[in-house]
């Protein structure tokens, strides 16, 4: 994969480029947000690391205007240890995924790894739909009512395993084994903020919502309410 790394911890962004290096990534780095930004918006790596605290611009601006502008990178952000708010609102902004400092170089390009494995679980069908939302599962374009929905890898990874069996409800703890490839210790959170930012692009605006939370068990999509 070809990786930026945005980290202005100059010695920690050097060990990050060298181990991802090892496993055959291209992988080069810059310390802070406004060069880095500019870099991904040109350069569209496969994948970010982002470090919040950046000079510059910090990390959830660049974030943010990343999405905005729709840019297709997987985003995983790093947050100082504690900084539950922090990483709440990196995953709120469009990240994919996130890592507490400090962390195990081993983890990190494990889970940088498992965030380039494109979608989350293989198909036989290329088309998915669900009333009037469609999901083009090879080109990853999903649509509703005919009008363009831009997600994240990630959101479209929660989505495509919703869509691929409607009905079905998944509990939290699943979609967060199957898509984030994490035991369910991790974060049920994080699914409960991918599930609202799918909701605010999937639902708003259509009198039929398609994406339901089934109190205490789960998520499903489906027509009925
Ligand atoms: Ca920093």
């Amino acid at each position: 994969m070809r990786i930026l790394v945005l980290e202005d911890e100059r010695q920690l962004a050097r060990h990050i480029t060298q181990a991802l290096t090892r496993h055959g990534h291209a992988a080069t780095a810059l310390f802070d947000g406004i060069e880095g930004l500019k870099s991904a918006l040109e350069q569209t790596p496969d994948l970010i690391v982002l470090d919040l605290g950046l000079p510059g611009r910090d990390g959830l601006s660049v974030l943010a205007e990343l999405r905005d502008r729709g840019s297709s990178s997987r985003v995983l952000i790093l947050t100082a240890r504690g900084e539950v708010e922090q990483r709440v609102k990196g995953l709120k902004a469009g990240a994919d995924d996130y890592m507490a400092k400090p962390f195990s170089m081993d983890e990190l390009v494990a889970r940088i790894e498992a965030l380039g494995r494109r979608g989350a679980t293989p198909t036989a069908v290329d088309l998915l739909e669900v009333a009037d939302l469609h999901m083009d599962v090879h080109h990853r374009r999903v649509s509703r009512g005919g009008r363009p929905i831009a997600l994240s890898p990630r959101e479209f990874d929660v989505l495509q395993l919703l869509m691929q069996e409607p009905g079905r409800v998944f509990s939290r703890t699943e979609l967060c084994e199957r898509v984030w490839q994490r035991d369910h210790e991790y974060d049920t959170r994080t699914v409960e903020i991918f599930i609202t930012r799918l909701r605010k692009k999937v639902d708003s605006g259509f009198p039929l919502p398609l994406i339901h939370t089934i109190r205490s068990v789960g998520y499903t999509v489906r027509t009925q309410p």
